[in-house]
């Protein structure tokens, strides 16, 4: 028997409080002190984690309508950022001094994580603040880096670390060499053996003394979805016996004191610490045996990799990690330190490449739901019976398969309930087959569906009483689960779902004092049938529904439905740049929310989302040829008389509001 995890019985329990939703969505398991309900039932933010400094997410969307922003809109807390920066310096600081560890810690944000420049530049400044620094993994990275790394503290001044990783040509390379003679912190690390002799080549062009990393291709094997970035396989990094030609190539050039740091890269979101402690274990190894062969080593760069508890269950799962900030940091001090001390060799300054874990917590987006599809629990009998005599005054017999189910559905009770089922499932199938050889009216049809949807409610009814599902239904909660449509496209703003599976947690803004009494799945407003999520975050098992609130249509034809938001968080990640245009769907809004000493919330920054404009130039169209074509049209249309003027100016109004307006729908 599968549990049922219901809604708790509110009639039995008492009222349904805000903490009631807070355990049920997990909250506090993947909010990590971030994310809370407050006594309006509203979801809030807690940047610094400090109760006492609350952003009400359902506040901030109605200052945000007020204003003329619509949702969906992807919400950005500097002060997240900045707070969970200052918690990875100090689980090294501390580890570092427990452990008597002398070689220093630095965190270098690798850019491909989330380029956006307001995050860059935050994080460029924070980086001068913490001792952290920034990696590129490409040109155009290299090129906004070096850029970025001006600004953040003068021109060349800072000092911060700049690590190259990626595939590197003689201009790259060149361009390197110069941004080190400008007094940048540079570190490129070769990843092929090509691009050693090009960085010697240069260097003694220039007469410049640059820092040389050099990735290793390790034996230990990575894990995860990434398990390909580390290994013998892996597509980057030197052999062993590649980097010991290095040394002799580095020799040979009176270059060895150059070779400063070491690096590996395991994979991402590593879900078991072992992992990498055996990766950094082998590095480190590797490391201790070149510094006594003479090479000017100074920093080992163990890469990224570090995790987020996306589900909240703080196990080895996908979405999911089994260790803490804190722990991460003991594991990787200790690990390099006893195999430093045991080699007798200078502690190293550690490098991690944690971009994952620093930007994940720091955006979330919200979305409108603009409607519901749900099987009725209730099969409108009368209108069946209705139906049914219809049928007969036309001189046709109802059915017997919709008769089957009529009386399945009168006589079900808790002795029958499995019988029931199997009776309905039969009876279902020989009216779809019935129907399909012509032998069934459309109406007649619709019975047959609406008895066999209440006979599935009324069985899941039941068996939530008693507490267990047979497993021969343990499909039927998705089933007959209800279908919200949200405003947003799943491509666009969490590709990773769509890509890898991906879990983010998703929980209503607002409504949270009340019980959520449907259980449903998300689509989004692509026409893709991908576009959906059905599995969401839970400690315990595989949740292939939502548990959601009502959600009423408001009264007139097409009004939609009254407002009810869903957040989605932890997407600071990958998911913005990894983000497409698929049925030309752009960027939503963007708003940057920071509060204050006395705990109020501002809007920093609202940077306006893609409009229909930009999206479709960027797919080559020009605007200025449709917008006349279309105008040719309309004239002609209004002097043949198929439109009047006033249709004709509407037409044009709308496509020219059109084009300038949100790619997302607005009420
Ligand atoms: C992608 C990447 C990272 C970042 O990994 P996270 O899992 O985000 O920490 C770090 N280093 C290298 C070389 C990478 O390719």
């Amino acid at each position: 028997m599968a549990s049922l995890s219901t809604p708790k019985n509110a009639f039995l329990a008492g009222r349904w409080t805000s903490e009631d939703s807070a355990k049920l969505y997990g909250i506090t398991d993947w909010g990590k002190g971030y994310v809370g309900v407050n006594a309006h039932g509203n979801l809030t933010v807690m940047p610094s984690k400090d109760p006492a400094k609350q952003v009400d997410l359902f506040e901030v969307i109605e200052g945000l309508k007020e204003r003329g922003v619509h949702t969906p809109v992807l919400l950005r807390f500097n002060d997240v950022l900045s707070h969970r920066l200052r918690e990875i310096r100090k689980a090294f600081d501390d580890s570092m001094t427990e452990q008597q560890y002398t070689g220093g810690y630095s965190c270098v944000y690798p850019i491909k994580v989330n380029q956006q420049r307001h995050i860059c530049e935050q994080m460029a400044k924070e980086c001068v603040e913490l001792g952290f620094g920034l990696e590129a993994g490409s040109k155009p990275e290299l090129l906004a880096v070096l850029g970025l790394s001006a600004t953040a503290g003068g021109p060349g001044v800072n000092g911060m670390p700049i690590i190259c990783n990626g595939f590197k040509d003689s201009e790259f390379i060149e361009t390197v060499i110069l941004a080190t003679k400008l007094g940048r912190n540079i570190i490129p690390v070769v990843e092929k053996f090509s691009e050693l002799e090009l960085i010697v080549r240069h260097a003694k062009a220039y007469g410049v003394r640059p820092k040389i990393g050099i990735r290793v291709k390790l034996s230990s094997k990575g894990a995860g979805r990434w398990e390909s970035s580390a290994g013998v396989r892996s597509k980057f990094g030197l052999f062993v016996s590649e980097v010991l030609a290095a040394v002799e190539y580095l020799k040979k050039h009176e270059m060895l004191d150059c070779l400063n740091l070491m690096h590996c890269h395991v994979g991402s979101q590593l879900f078991d610490i072992r992992v990498l402690k055996n990766a950094v274990n082998e590095l480190t190894h590797i490391y201790c045996e070149l510094a006594r062969m003479g090479a000017g080593l100074s920093m080992l760069d163990i890469g990224g990799g570090m995790g987020v508890d996306y589900d909240g269950s703080q196990s080895a799962w996908h979405s999911s990690i089994n260790y803490s900030v804190q722990e991460y940091a003991a594991d990787v001090v200790y690990r390099i330190k006893s195999v430093c001390d045991n080699a007798k060799v200078k502690h190293p300054m550690i490098i991690t490449e944690s971009g994952r874990a620093m930007v994940a917590y720091s955006s979330v987006l919200v979305m409108d739901v603009l409607g519901t599809s749900r099987f009725e629990s209730d099969p409108q009998l009368e209108k069946i019976k209705g139906d049914m005599e219809a049928e007969g005054k036309a001189g046709g017999d109802v059915p017997q398969p919709v008769l089957d189910l009529l009386d399945t559905y009168q006589n079900m009770t808790d002795r029958n309930i499995v019988e029931a089922y199997h009776d309905a499932t039969q009876a279902r199938d020989e009216a779809m087959s019935l129907f399909s050889l012509g032998y069934m009216t459309l109406p007649m049809r619709s019975a047959a569906e609406r008895l066999f949807w209440a006979i599935g409610h009324k069985l899941l009814e039941r068996s939530a009483k008693r507490g267990e599902l047979p497993d021969e239904f343990e499909s039927l909660p998705e089933l007959l689960s209800d279908i919200y449509f949200c405003n947003f496209s799943l491509f666009q703003s969490m590709p990773d779902s769509w890509a890898i599976d991906q879990l983010f947690p998703i929980c209503p803004i607002h409504r949270l004092g009340e019980e959520p009494t449907r259980r449903g799945i998300l689509c989004d407003i692509t026409c893709d049938s991908d576009g959906k999520i059905d599995h969401f975050v839970d400690k315990r098992i595989d949740k292939k529904t939502l548990e959601l609130h009502e959600v009423r249509d408001l009264p007139g034809v097409g009004k939609g439905v009254e407002p009810y938001y869903l957040g989605v968080f932890l997407l600071g990640a990958y998911q913005e740049i990894l983000g497409d245009l698929h049925n030309l769907l752009g960027d939503t809004h963007a708003v940057h929310i920071s509060v204050d000493e006395a705990g109020r919330w501002h809007i920093d920054e609202v940077i306006e989302g893609d409009t229909v404009e930009e999206v479709l130039q960027y797919v080559q169209y020009d605007i200025a040829d449709m917008k006349r074509a279309m105008r040719l049209d309309i004239e002609a249309a209004c002097r043949q008389g198929r439109l009047t003027l006033a249709e004709g100016k509407s037409l044009a109004k709308f496509y020219d509001d059109g084009l300038e307006g949100y790619t997302y729908l607005e009420e």
